[in-house]
């Protein structure tokens, strides 16, 4: 009998554990071939003539495919890297090492799943399946207590039915082999200047490092439980500002460096002292799967404007100017003005930054609230379609989850983030300044 072949496609789940593909293809197959392919399309220029990915993103994107090929050799694996169209390489190189079979995580957001399609339907003129697998959420949609066309559109009860009627799947184990077929050329990893983009300078004002790659996000979620443990052994220490504190796993989350799952575990098995932090955290993971299922339930309607007709005379009439002084952190306006300058330089800003950053662009400043998600989609390190154009179209109020909607609390400045220079450096006076305030002196 012929060997069997699988072909893992890796995306958005650059990772060893917990990872359905590659674990079903190691017990499926005889070999199998992990492939990363660094697509131009998420590398062209935008409509305003900017790169799709910023170079700080780009970057993170570098180091986590390069760990995923050092976890992967470890197993006694290899990772193909090309650059190139998937639909034209994949099929390639299943013709090239007798593939019997592609696996691959299923995508939501429209411009992901355009791909895979066109993967699909390249593999099928060759005689090959493209098999989808479900592997990007905390709860496995298999085990959602209600059809996708009925998930509820308000975060509240769609939280409460999931929590009451569902469970969190255990993870999935590693690999501790993997055989791949000889390969000829595994290719290099592409530099930034190949991609098309610059060096990103690192800014000493950065209140967060991040590197990517699994092996950092597993580092960044060990860092998270110390820090918790330190603040719950010493309670009295827990400042306002001490309370903000998030995990920063974000940016590992979106590319699939760590699954929702393993934080989960994690997150519950160190839960010896019901920690305020570790509740926010699964919260918040919980976030991120609603997104994600709103754009599963509704496609791009979710983000159809409420008033398609009327929405244009709802803009400033000079909008584009106003959009370049937001985007430059030159509106004026001190704190709206410091978060810009933090997210241009790093790439990273906290949730609460991001609400008022958008709230301000959209609510204050009349402009359409599409420019700004798209700004953000440059520049984000964390970028996540559902997440991000989700987050924006619920601020914006255009989506059916309005009665959800957040309310953009009257917070101080000084809990944005605890070491925030950039803070500092733009608003003197953030000891007492909050948005209340700020959005007293725009009138
Ligand atoms: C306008 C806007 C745009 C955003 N764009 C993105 C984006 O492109 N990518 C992204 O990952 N998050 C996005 N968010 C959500 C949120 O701001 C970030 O996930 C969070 O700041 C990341 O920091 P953290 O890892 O410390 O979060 P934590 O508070 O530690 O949360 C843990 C994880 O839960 C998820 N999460 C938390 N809050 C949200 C939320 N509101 N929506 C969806 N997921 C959430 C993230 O994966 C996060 O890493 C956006 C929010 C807003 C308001």
């Amino acid at each position: 009998m012929s060997e069997k072949t699988i072909l893992v496609w890796f995306r958005n789940d650059l990772r060893i554990r917990d990872n359905e593909i590659l674990l079903e293809a190691v017990r499926k197959a005889d070999k199998v071939l992990p492939v990363y392919c660094f697509d131009p399309f998420y590398f062209r220029k935008n409509p305003s003539g900017n790169p799709k990915t910023g170079n700080i993103r780009a970057r993170f994107l570098l180091e986590s495919v390069a760990d995923l090929r050092k976890n992967l050799r470890a197993l006694g694996g290899e990772l193909i890297i090309r650059i190139g169209n998937p639909a034209e390489i994949l099929p390639a190189l299943a013709e090239q090492y007798h593939v019997n079979e592609v696996y691959h995580h299923r995508e939501v957001a429209h411009e992901e799943t355009e791909i895979s399609e066109l993967v699909e339907t390249a593999l099928w003129k060759i005689r090959l399946n493209l098999k989808h697998f479900i592997g990007h959420t905390l709860y496995h949609k298999e085990d959602l207590p209600f059809p996708i066309k009925d998930i509820p559109d308000s975060f509240a009860v769609f939280k409460k039915k999931i929590e009451r009627d569902s469970n969190v799947r255990p993870c999935i184990g590693t690999p501790e082999t993997i055989y791949t077929p000889s390969i000829t050329n595994a290719g290099e990893l592409p530099t930034l200047q190949e991609l098309g983009l610059d060096e990103p300078a690192d800014d000493p004002r950065a209140a967060n490092a991040f590197t990517g790659g699994e092996t950092a996000a597993l580092n960044q979620l060990e860092q998270f439980f110390l820090n918790d443990d330190q603040l719950n052994a010493n309670k009295n220490s827990r400042s306002s500002s001490g309370n903000n504190q998030s995990s920063k796993l974000s940016p590992w989350i979106a590319l699939g460096c760590i699954s929702l799952r393993q934080v989960y575990w994690e997150v519950i098995e160190h839960q010896h002292s019901n920690t305020h932090h570790t509740n926010l955290l699964i919260l918040d993971l919980l976030w991120r799967d609603y997104f994600r299922f709103m754009f599963k339930k509704h496609g791009q309607k979710f983000l159809a404007a409420k008033n398609n007709d009327d929405t244009a005379s709802l803009f400033a009439h000079n909008q584009d100017e106003l959009f370049e002084s937001w985007k430059n952190g030159e509106t004026g306006i001190p704190l709206i003005d410091a978060i810009m300058h933090e997210l241009n330089a790093t790439g990273y800003i906290n949730n609460y930054s991001r609400q008022i950053t958008a709230g301000f662009l959209i609510n204050d400043l009349k402009v359409d609230w599409t420019k700004g998600a798209a700004y953000f989609e440059e520049k984000l390190i964390d970028y996540s379609p559902a997440s991000n154009w989700g987050n924006w179209a619920f601020i914006a109020g255009v989506n059916d989850a309005r009665e959800s909607r957040y309310v953009i609390a009257s917070k101080p400045a000084t809990e944005l983030e605890t070491k925030n220079d950039f803070i500092d450096t733009w608003l003197p006076a953030a000891k007492s300044i909050d948005l209340q305030v700020v959005q007293t002196e725009l009138h």
